[in-house]
């Protein structure tokens, strides 16, 4: 079966000879066959072929995130969705979070998520007494939107084992009210060890058709923002069974490359998931993480924060420990990504690279070893990462959302931080991410950011660090191609790829970049099939052949 798609504004972001700009393409068993001028693409079609006009509409490759944790994105899908302007207030969440339990199982969490409470019209966090109010019976849980902090109601608290008179734990804090008591908002450690139980045993509670189901709502979350394959920055044991259960019956729409989990690499030997399953799942690169968050103060870096919690972050290994975990995934033949957020921790995941990169024959860094985000990778380590030739996987997006805490941390090197283009002159592959759901998976989001590098309150975060929007876009194409080692397939529209395309009513090279982030998405079709549409452009079903 065979797909002509004409009278299109195609960006095909192909390099050298077959750059450019192309009216129509020909999809033919789920490859592009033909792109460029109307003439030849149209006669190089058979009479057969489904023919679809654009009327003028934007073609893009396929958007690829290279950082972000579907399957998070696809549990929260199933509970309130508490985010604006959904819920504008305390009594929406209350409602959402009514209307949750009512179709919540007995013996689960009640969850919402995707609040922010200086976006609230009360400006504070909820309290367990407003979630009391709404769920008084049973455990509920609201997420805020960063996934560093969330409310629980009295039974969740009393389920959790957190009582008043308390002390805050190690890595974590505890929201109290005037009189000392906890008032249910838990920041950091106590919010991921609340977050990762219910998400375990919610998904071992599934069905596996459940749980496929699951992954494939979380795929159309990504499709429905034009992405067309994605790296699981988190993948467990659990998750990724449940993305090859989505695999095995062909629901998955979207392509996903999994970072496993360092602790359970013994298990993906063991399970036959390892390496390529599919054209859609891809599982041959572990995950480990060096350091904490930005906006959680909690990357590791020299020197200290001059804002709560102090200190100078944390390490989790050390450098010894680093090289050698590094070391025997290299060697076991995995694309190692570390995040590193902070500068203390990159300098030591790249002398950990350099160690396991001159042990393999200093021939490059051909199993493309990441850093994930690498936030505070000032000059001197963007120089080391680029002589390495280690691959970065960063986050625009954070600019706009979290970037005034940025400032805040790092007075003095903020216009250092995310340093897009001077990363590009060192020479460095960076590919574009969300780390969705700590921000929006939208690309179109982090290519604006990308070029505009503007915070919420409106301060421009290192203005020489702007990116064009013709290089923000090779971030989420080619450079994530690259990152996730599927460049012979997709991250540019060229005959013989894949045919994961994007038609967008702009183009993000032409219009304002202040209107990046609105760009509608018409459709976002995969191996030549739609799996997105907001208008009817293409016949349902497909011609994938
Ligand atoms: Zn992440």
């Amino acid at each position: 079966m065979e797909l002509l798609v004409e009278d299109a504004d195609i960006v095909t972001m192909a390099s050298g000879a077959a750059a450019g700009q192309a009216r129509s393409l020909l999809v033919r068993d789920g490859r592009i066959a033909a792109v460029g001028p109307a003439g030849p693409v149209r006669a190089a079609a058979g009479p057969d072929a489904q023919a679809v006009r654009l009327a003028g509409a934007t073609v893009l490759p396929g958007l690829i995130d290279a950082h972000c944790h579907v399957s998070d994105v696809g549990y929260l899908a199933a509970g309130a969705d508490c985010r604006q302007p959904a819920a504008p207030d305390i009594p929406a969440i209350q409602a959402r979070l009514r209307d949750a339990a009512s179709r919540t199982p007995p013996g689960t969490w009640v969850t919402g998520s995707g609040y922010v409470e200086y976006q609230l019209r009360e400006g504070r966090h909820p309290t367990r007494a407003d979630l009391d109010a709404a769920v008084p019976d049973r455990p509920a849980v609201l997420y805020h939107t960063s996934l560093h902090a969330c409310v629980l109601n009295s039974a969740a608290l009393a389920e959790a084992g957190l009582a008043d008179g308390q002390p805050d734990p190690p890595g974590g804090a505890f929201g109290r009210d005037a009189a000392g008591r906890l008032d249910g908002v838990l920041y950091e450690g106590p919010m991921f060890a609340v977050f990762e139980r219910n998400f375990r045993a919610d998904l071992a509670r599934m069905s596996a058709a459940q749980q496929a189901g699951l992954m494939q709502v979380a795929g159309q979350h990504f499709a429905a923002l034009g992405v067309t394959a994605v790296c699981d920055a988190d993948v467990r044991r659990d998750t990724l069974t449940a993305f090859a259960e989505a695999d095995e019956h062909g629901v998955l729409p979207i392509r996903v490359y999994g970072l496993v989990v360092h602790d359970q690499v013994d298990w993906l030997l063991d399970s036959g998931l390892r390496g390529r399953h599919s054209d859609w799942l891809t599982a041959d690169a572990v995950k480990i993480w060096a350091d904490g968050g930005m906006s959680s103060r909690t990357a590791a870096i020299h020197g200290s924060y001059p804002v709560p919690p102090y200190g100078s972050g944390i390490l989790s290994f050390s450098r010894d420990e680093l090289t050698a975990m590094a070391g025997d995934f290299a060697a076991r033949g995995f694309q190692v990504c570390i995040h590193a957020q902070g500068d203390r921790a990159i300098e030591a995941v790249l002398d950990a690279y350099a160690a396991v990169l001159a042990a393999d024959g200093g021939r490059g860094n051909p199993r493309r070893h990441r850093i994930e985000h690498a936030g505070a990778m000032y000059p001197a380590l963007a120089a080391r990462a680029a002589e390495l030739g280690i691959v970065v996987a960063s986050q625009p997006g954070f600019l706009s959302t979290l970037g005034d805490g940025f400032a805040a941390a790092f007075p003095e090197s903020s216009d250092q931080l995310y340093a897009f283009a001077s990363w590009r002159r060192a020479g460095i592959a960076v590919a574009g991410s969300s780390d969705a759901p700590v921000i929006t998976a939208s690309p179109l989001t982090g290519i604006r950011d990308a070029v505009l590098r503007r915070t919420a309150a409106g301060q421009v975060l290192g203005p020489g660090e702007r990116l064009t929007a013709q290089d923000a876009l090779a971030m989420y194409t080619r450079a994530a191609a690259f990152a996730m080692h599927r460049e012979d397939d997709i991250g540019s529209l060229e005959p013989g790829k894949l045919a994961d395309f994007v038609v967008l009513d702009a183009s993000p090279l032409d219009v304002d970049p202040e209107r990046i982030g609105d760009i509608e998405v018409l459709a976002t079709v995969v191996g030549g099939t739609p799996v997105y549409q907001s208008t009817g452009l293409f016949a349902e079903g497909g011609v994938n052949g």
